[in-house]
């Protein structure tokens, strides 16, 4: 797979012979109109050629493409990794290797079966509100720690990571998307993790449940998900719209130079640059007044080094200002928007405010386009947790899709 300069070679030889290739080559389609198309039956295996190695699934010494033997998504015979080009919409079961492949969403549409993001706008299906047979763990951080292990006096700054159920902290092969979640006015670190909303409408919902649901349905990529303790971020004894500066700081000197420095994500070491590097695969979610520090402290102040938000059940024409006033800076030509998703109960009194706002960024903002990587989606309900619950399934759905 390394050995770049024999893949023309290999390929052209390939031209010649037969490649049973349905997946994941890069074989030519369709022979020079001159040249008789070769039959299928006349590959010549076995053949003298004990095919020592391959590249890209065609025998460097002989050309043979192999007719690979699936496993897990490897071949057992050449070791090419299916990369899943195509999925059935409902089982997502790879046509190619049989393995089970998430939607891939780019401009709006899976790339391996064409469907549209299957937006959920009434109640989540019954095995969201309970556990599922994989679950991830839960472990709790200190922040306060981190950033000053001697100020005693200092609001505990928590936090309740996510990680995915089979997450190896050894594996640092593997990389993991990072979602920050901010809580509304009135919540905590728990809201949007651990927490069982009953009343004022909960019904039972709770997030972890519906993550542990998405990543066992295989709906998204595996992600972490930081649930942040707001109020101790922003340093405010009021909520609404006040602190944002406090927040924007700590989200990028501590909150994810810590993540990206304790966890597998896509940063390649805990720094602002590395990390804005990797912007594609962080993102924030914030319902009713984390929305606005979602689109204040997150979209507006720290844009460089977030690649998707979600807003729920909240936006103030300050902060669709400010995300507008950011959206038109010199250098956010080259900071694309990976996922703008807004929402809100559809009788919710914030849902004016919410689709109104979102209209207002997508109408000023040439690196926003409905349908592609942005997305109002309302949710039959009302300003709660049941409908944020929904919402977050809808984001986890679409964040992450459009990288390279
Ligand atoms: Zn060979
Ligand atoms: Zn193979
Ligand atoms: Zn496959
Ligand atoms: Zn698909």
């Amino acid at each position: 797979m390394k050995a770049r300069g024999k893949r023309a070679a290999a390929a052209l030889l390939a031209l010649a012979l037969l490649c049973l290739c349905a997946c994941g080559g890069n074989a030519p389609e369709a022979a020079p109109a001159e040249t008789p198309a070769p039959e299928p039956e006349s590959t010549p295996d076995p053949t003298p050629c004990a095919h020592p190695r391959y590249v890209d699934g065609v025998c460097t010494v002989c050309g043979y493409a192999c007719p690979h033997d699936w496993a897990g998504g490897v071949c057992k015979l050449c070791g090419n990794v299916c990369p899943h080009p195509e999925h059935d919409e409902r089982t997502h079961l790879c046509a190619c290797c049989g393995e089970y492949a998430a939607h891939r969403y780019r401009d709006g549409r899976c790339l391996r079966c064409g469907a549209v993001p299957p937006f959920c706008t009434g109640t989540l299906p019954e095995a969201y509100f309970a556990p599922s047979p994989e679950q991830g763990s839960i472990e709790t951080i200190d922040f306060r720690s981190a950033e000053d292990p001697a100020d005693k006096k200092a609001r505990k700054k928590a936090a309740l990571v996510y990680l995915p159920c089979g997450y190896d902290a050894a594996d640092g092969e593997r990389r993991y998307n990072v979602v920050i979640a901010l809580h509304g006015a009135g919540g905590d670190e728990h809201g949007m993790m651990d927490k069982v909303h009953i009343p004022n409408g909960g019904d039972g919902t709770c997030f972890r449940l519906i993550y542990d649901r998405m990543l066992y349905e295989k709906l998204c990529e595996p992600f972490i998900l930081v649930s942040v303790n707001v109020y101790s971020l922003v340093e405010e004894n009021s909520f609404t719209g006040y602190g944002e500066k406090n927040l924007a700081g700590r989200l990028r000197t501590l909150i994810l130079p810590y993540v990206a420095g304790h966890y597998n994500t896509y940063a390649a070491d805990p720094s602002e640059e590395a990390i804005r590097a990797a912007r594609a695969h962080f993102g924030l979610i914030g319902l009713s007044n984390g929305a606005l520090y979602a689109l204040s402290a997150g979209f507006a102040d720290n844009f460089e080094l977030f690649g998707n938000y979600a807003c729920f059940s909240g936006n103030y024409p300050e902060t669709a200002e400010a995300v507008i006033a950011r959206l038109g800076a010199p250098d956010a030509a080259e900071l694309p928007v990976y996922c703008f998703i807004t929402g809100a109960g559809t009788t919710d009194f914030q849902r004016e405010n919410t689709e109104k706002r979102f209209d207002l960024i997508a109408d000023a903002c040439g690196g926003i386009v409905r349908g592609e990587n942005a997305f109002h989606v309302d949710v039959e309900g009302t300003h709660n947790w049941k409908t944020w619950g929904t919402e977050s399934y809808n984001a986890l759905l679409v964040m992450f899709q459009n990288w390279n």
